[in-house]
């Protein structure tokens, strides 16, 4: 296995991870409340998922 000969500074690491970006979560509205929810997720303030129940407990 190849082996790196030296160390990188913490600088040159800290430069290379200056292209990393936080993104935006992909948000959308539940077809069943209105609520804002992540995309293929289920709806946290209704557990509605392709208008299916999947959660019980919180309806709306
Ligand atoms: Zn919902």
């Amino acid at each position: 296995m190849p082996l790196p000969k030296r160390r990188h500074s913490k600088q040159r690491g800290r430069k290379r991870r200056t292209h990393y970006k936080a993104t935006i979560p992909a948000l959308t509205e539940c077809g069943n409340c209105g609520e804002a929810k992540m995309l293929h997720h289920i709806c946290p303030s209704c557990g509605f998922y392709r208008g299916e129940q999947i959660l019980e407990g919180k309806e709306a």
